[in-house]
């Protein structure tokens, strides 16, 4: 199975590594041509003012949304959930508004801005670890998106349909359960 990585900015790498772990060919993204063929797409954390500009200068944006549209599966993390969510705020972006959820960035505040947490999560019985760096906070979800796994009350995993996003960094801890979660989405059986 193909799955992109978004290549622009970030650690778009870490996903990779989780990604070919799993015995997936995990190809970076930068151009609209080179998402043909790809069973999902990962969104990767870093600055997602920065990945906007470059989706949208670069006709990436249309092609992400086609690509969903098409049934693609695709998961944000961090930044990148940023990207998928309807409606942004601190301060109010644009964003790709594939996914029914309203984001606070940077909305952890000081004490969790960076660090590592566990939390409880549907995808697995043990709890999840979670890296948050300068994560959002995810204030509301629409009626149909489930919440996978949660930390201090706020969701931390969502998905709906095809399209699944985080505000923590699992590409950054050991464990692979939720990039496999994410290959059960992108699979063409699960379609
Ligand atoms: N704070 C970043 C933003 O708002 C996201 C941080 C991250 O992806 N680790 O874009």
């Amino acid at each position: 199975m193909k799955i992109g990585v978004l290549a622009v900015q970030g650690d778009f790498e870490a996903h990779q590594a989780v990604l070919r772990q799993l015995g997936v060919n995990a190809i970076e993204i930068r151009t609209p041509e080179e998402l043909e063929g790809c069973a999902g797409l990962v969104l990767p954390g870093g600055e997602s003012t920065t990945q906007l500009q470059f989706l949208q200068e670069e006709g990436l944006q249309a092609a992400i949304e086609k690509f969903a549209r098409d049934g693609g599966a695709i998961f944000g993390t961090c930044a990148g959930a940023i990207l998928l969510a309807v409606e942004v705020k601190n301060p109010k972006q644009d964003s790709l508004k594939l996914l029914d959820i309203t984001v606070l960035r940077n909305g952890y505040g000081r004490q969790v801005a960076s660090g590592v947490v566990s939390g409880t999560s549907k995808i697995k019985k043990e709890p999840l670890e979670m890296v948050f760096i300068r994560g959002p906070i995810i204030e509301r979800v629409g009626p149909d998106v489930a919440i996978l796994a949660e930390y201090a009350g706020k969701p931390a995993l969502v998905q709906k349909g095809n399209v699944m996003a985080a505000t923590f960094h699992p590409e950054l801890t050991d464990d692979t359960a939720v990039h496999q979660h994410f290959l059960d989405l992108a699979s063409p059986a699960s379609r």
